[in-house]
């Protein structure tokens, strides 16, 4: 359906993300563009789950790119704290809170908290355009602990409060193939691209 090497428009202006998964969509023959070529500003994200806010950038930047898209949501889920930071993990400790403020606010969430079960999220979504009624839908999740104690210093985020049991280590201590073999986000980088290339 799609030619070999389609442009597709990545709903984010991130160029960590866009080369992470511009590696991980590699399999599915797109070049991925940036939202800042086209200098699309993010929506406004109105949805009450990962998967939806994920179609609200697809469609969003769809619409401004006149390219097909892909949307990414993601976060980190801790079942103890009723699902949050969910959603609203970004700024979690506030609009424009840093990662150690959110990583504050959450080790103080679970003082006294025995249950440190987390798994982070992620949702993409490819659409052919604006209006396309069946988007291709992928989600990956990856599970592991909330520890007080910070541990390493790659990745970003909530990284070092992640600890991965079988890994022995949080994913601020893994090396980027290996956080990516396991994360939320490859899982389902590698699951949308298994779509697309037999779409
Ligand atoms: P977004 O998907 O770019 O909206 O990111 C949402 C937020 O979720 C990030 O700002 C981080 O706080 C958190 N998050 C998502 N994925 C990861 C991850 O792999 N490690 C650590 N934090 C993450």
């Amino acid at each position: 359906m799609r030619g070999r090497h389609a442009k597709v428009v990545l709903a984010s202006g991130n160029a960590g993300k866009l080369r992470e998964l511009a590696n991980l969509l590699a399999p599915a023959a797109i070049e991925l563009r940036s939202a800042a070529d086209f200098d699309i500003a993010a929506p406004e994200e109105t949805g009450q789950t990962f998967l939806e806010n994920a179609l609200i950038k697809a469609r969003n930047a769809a619409a401004l790119a006149g390219l097909p898209a892909i949307g990414d949501d993601s976060g980190l889920v801790v079942p103890a704290l009723g699902g949050a930071p969910g959603i609203y993990s970004a700024r979690f400790a506030g609009a424009d809170a840093a990662a150690a403020d959110n990583n504050a606010k959450l080790v103080a969430a679970l003082d006294g908290v025995a249950d440190r079960r987390a798994h982070f999220y992620c949702a993409l979504v490819f659409l052919e355009r604006p209006g396309d009624p069946a988007p291709v839908v992928a989600t990956g999740t990856w599970h592991g602990r909330i520890v007080d104690r910070p541990r390493g210093s790659r990745g970003f985020g909530y990284d070092p409060h992640f600890f991965v049991p079988e890994l022995g280590a949080t994913a601020a201590e893994l090396a980027p193939e290996d956080k990516n073999a396991r994360s939320h986000r490859g899982v389902a980088a590698r699951a949308l691209a298994h779509e697309l290339a037999r779409s």
